[in-house]
């Protein structure tokens, strides 16, 4: 389709492969980066393309659906659901040969029926619940484990867990979480149960828990150039861009108001300049009266409510605008930056809600590939 509309996500894939390899000086392990949510909003298939030139053989996603995607793109690849699958679709898990967590008997059975019946050997990775109170085995893993094992046609290639404050100041609750999963996994090796991979390390725990690393490590958002939280700024590069073209420009009286609501009132004559871009494409509405975005190197202030499909700024103060400039809305013009993590901050987020909230109808644009 024809791209009209002058609003872009640019994906640098060059940046990408960058922060793959600072990701490398941080681990020996092997790396299955996460790909979820359409690559955290980057575009999974090209962002996986990218990467895989650069070696990588094993890909997370959260669900079955993103995985068949995948799949359909590369048939040679493992691929992985993180996120739980329910029994049903252990046919199309097998079949389409994805690897799934298993973290309830009901998985294992109806995996093993499937592989049976379709004369195949199911690999599977089994989740623990150590601490993070989502999805796993808990207190029975030891003992519903050892059932699972007993199961034909399936091959327990892995063994995962997912810490639930890698991120914080405090990392005891993280060592705890470890240990319980160390312990557990003695007891498996003691039953004569060796599972090939462990694996349990996110973004922070890759940056600053090596006792986590295991056989492989999952991260996501330092893939994306993103510091997974504030104080653990790092020297991974943003991959997106977002940008927009300004569609109209006009001069407004003091006292005139600005969209929705007249949240703004001109307090001099203001210059208003109209993005193409609103909440519908991922642009935060509580960004309104407040957010900023960037125009020849300067930044302009969001003026009124962000509309669905439209925001406008004031750029009074930033000399020659014209129709059609380019507007950067996160990423670099000149010397200054909107990251990803500091408008999160602003509207009380996390920058992980900022990029993979960028929707579907904002066009990806990827350069340096
Ligand atoms: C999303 C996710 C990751 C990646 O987390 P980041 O903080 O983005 O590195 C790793 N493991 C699991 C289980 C996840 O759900």
């Amino acid at each position: 389709m024809d791209n009209f509309r002058p609003v872009w996500a640019e994906v640098n894939l060059a940046a990408l492969k960058r922060n793959l390899q600072r990701i490398k000086q941080y681990t020996d392990s092997e790396i299955m980066p996460i790909v979820k949510a359409n690559a955290y909003g980057h575009g999974a298939v090209e962002v996986v393309g990218a990467l895989r030139e650069e070696g990588i053989k094993r890909f997370g996603v959260a669900f079955l659906e993103e995985a068949l995607v995948l799949r359909q793109y590369y048939p040679d690849l493992t691929i992985m659901v993180i996120g739980p699958t329910l029994p049903e679709f252990s046919e199309i898990l097998v079949q389409q040969d994805i690897i799934p967590e298993v973290c309830q008997w009901e998985q294992a059975e109806a995996l093993s029926a499937a592989a049976t019946k379709l004369k195949k050997t199911a690999r599977l990775h089994l989740k623990v619940d150590t601490g993070m109170g989502r999805i796993g085995f808990r207190e029975n893993a030891l003992k519903e484990i050892k059932r699972i094992a007993r199961l034909p046609n399936i091959f327990i290639e892995g063994i995962y867990t997912h810490l639930a404050t890698a991120d914080s100041v405090d990392l005891t609750y993280a060592y705890k979480q470890l240990q319980t999963f160390d312990k557990l996994y003695e007891s498996l090796c003691a039953e004569g149960l060796e599972i090939p991979i462990r694996h349990a390390a996110n973004s922070p725990a890759v940056l600053r828990l090596p006792q986590s690393h295991y056989e492989l490590c999952r991260p996501g958002i330092i893939l994306y150039g993103i510091a997974p939280t504030k104080g653990l700024e790092t020297e991974f590069e943003p991959v997106m861009s977002l940008k927009a073209r300004i569609v109209h420009l006009k001069t407004i009286d003091k006292g005139q108001s600005v969209s929705y609501n007249r949240s703004f009132i001109a307090a001099y004559p203001t210059r208003v300049a109209t993005l193409p871009i609103g909440y519908a494409d991922g642009l935060r509405r509580g960004l309104s009266n407040g957010g900023e975005v960037l125009l020849n190197g300067q930044r302009a202030v969001i003026i009124g409510q962000i509309c669905m499909d439209q925001t406008m700024v004031d750029v009074t103060e930033i000399e020659g605008v014209k129709l059609g400039d380019v507007v950067t809305i996160l990423g670099r013009d000149g010397e200054e930056t909107i990251s990803a993590a500091k408008m999160a901050a602003s509207i009380n987020t996390i920058s992980y809600e900022i990029l993979c909230g960028i929707s579907q109808r904002v066009p990806r644009i990827y350069v340096n590939r």
